[in-house]
């Protein structure tokens, strides 16, 4: 191996917003990605660290000022683009880093990158694209866009085989376990167990993610990694847990032989749930916490317009089953930029008379990768990435002005608020402050 020792990464992932309204202090998430990388590079034996934006003290210049990187990368979502080229700017101004932008939504968007102070954008979940850039060893490697005095050049992805992953390097998470959380579940550390999603919904980009290809990690593999963290509660944050019924089984079986004793918290379609009440039980004998389920809608013509594959049969049997047996199911639910007034009123009427205990209310958001958002080209309201977040209106409301969209929405939001705290499920909150603020947004947003 070459003199690599003195070669120093700092790898990154930004603060989610500088505005309150997010979920910083509810929802904090392990920078699984970036542990990845950390264990790539120090087997090769390069000096390397991580930055979270979401937890750490230290401000990013200081960090930049005392550990001096030579290879900077970030990664981040839609809303934390400004953000990421703010950081190599800042990179390249300090410590003239190589920088380096990932994840999803780089991936997806890598154009939006290509801009001074960028060096490489990288389009793979291969963590050893990191290396060719050192190496400078693009050829055929695929997944690297990359920039010559003239251009920038763009060497495609291929899908990325997940089994080849190595083990998270989580001694930053271990380090920084108190701040990391899912709701009540804390610490809580992630598990990923497959990349991309096999159903093809009109509004999501998980499905793109990885080319598009569904790609697996052997099940034994995954309760090996999960009963070597040293935390109670496990996220597997895969975007459709529960899809493959032999696999799920085969993990619940592993978890038993193993007695392997956390909570969980998974993804899962309404439809699975409808169609296996008996292993729900079994899931929930072992362990299985939360299951976030994209019910998205309240009649049927919303959940065909979204190609979900579902219909509000399926919702009510989902909803029924994980209350029979002991779960959480968080409800996710989308207002549609067509809603009238009465279609807000009906998602909380729904939720109510279904007995839906957690809900989560995204407003929709036609995303950049998508042929939604030439769809919406002309009533897009703002370019500013940090809106998509779900939780700004970005394209012009079909049936009312975005004021009184906002206005029926923060109702909607504040009226499961109340419900939840008469029901105790969210005590650990400080309900006060978020009903203030939603109360505050309603007459006008500030963000
Ligand atoms: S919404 Fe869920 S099920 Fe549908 S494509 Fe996205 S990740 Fe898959």
């Amino acid at each position: 191996m070459a003199d690599t020792k003195k070669i120093k990464f700092l790898l990154v992932h930004p603060e989610i917003s500088r505005t309150k309204y997010n979920f910083s202090g509810v929802i904090d998430n392990e920078p699984l990605e970036l542990e990845y990388m950390l264990s790539v590079l120090k087997a090769e034996g390069y000096e390397a660290e991580i930055w979270d934006g979401q937890v750490e003290k230290e401000s990013l210049v200081s960090r930049l000022k005392r550990f001096r990187p030579d290879y900077f990368y970030v990664c981040g979502r839609t809303r934390q683009e400004t953000f990421m080229k703010e950081y190599c700017l800042a990179a390249k101004r300090i410590c003239k880093s190589v920088t380096i932008i990932g994840g999803v939504h780089a991936h997806l968007n890598p154009e939006r990158f290509f801009m001074n102070g960028i060096d490489h954008v990288v389009t793979s979940y291969d963590s050893a694209r990191l290396l060719d850039i050192v190496g400078q060893s693009y050829g055929g490697k695929e997944g690297i866009c990359y920039k010559t005095s003239e251009k920038w050049h763009i060497i495609p992805a291929e899908p990325y085989d997940i089994k080849k992953l190595p083990l998270p390097d989580r001694s930053y998470f271990y380090s920084h376990s108190d701040k990391y959380r899912y709701l009540e579940l804390a610490p809580c550390a992630h598990v990923r167990t497959a990349f991309s999603c096999p159903y093809r919904c009109a509004f999501c980009i998980r499905n793109r993610a990885n080319c598009g290809k569904y790609s697996v990690r052997d099940i034994a593999d995954v309760v090996e990694e999960i009963a070597g963290i040293n935390c109670k509660n496990i996220y597997i944050i895969d975007d459709d847990f529960l899809f493959d019924e032999k696999r799920v089984k085969e993990f619940i079986r592993l978890i038993r032989e193993k007695n392997i004793r956390k909570k969980y918290v998974c993804y899962g379609r309404a439809d699975f749930i409808a169609g296996h009440a008996e292993l729900m039980k079994e899931l929930k004998a072992i362990g299985f916490y939360y299951v976030l389920t994209g019910l998205e809608a309240v009649n049927d013509s919303y959940l065909q317009s979204y190609n979900k594959m579902t219909d509000m049969s399926c919702n009510e049997k989902a909803v029924r089953i994980m209350n029979n047996a002991g779960i959480n199911i968080m409800g996710m639910f989308i207002v549609d930029l067509n809603f009238t007034a009465s279609d807000f009123r009906n998602i909380y009427k729904w939720i109510s008379e279904h007995d839906l205990k957690h809900a989560a209310i995204s407003i929709f958001t036609p995303e950049m990768s998508t042929e939604l958002i030439k769809k919406y080209k002309k009533r897009l309201i703002t370019k500013d990435p940090a809106a998509w977040d779900y939780l700004h209106v970005v394209a012009k409301p079909e049936k009312m002005s975005v004021r009184r969209y906002y206005f029926y929405y923060h109702i909607l939001l504040v009226r499961l608020f109340l419900r939840g705290w008469r029901d105790g499920i969210y005590d650990f909150l400080d309900y006060g402050e978020y009903i203030r603020s939603f109360l505050k947004n309603m007459f006008g947003f500030s963000g």
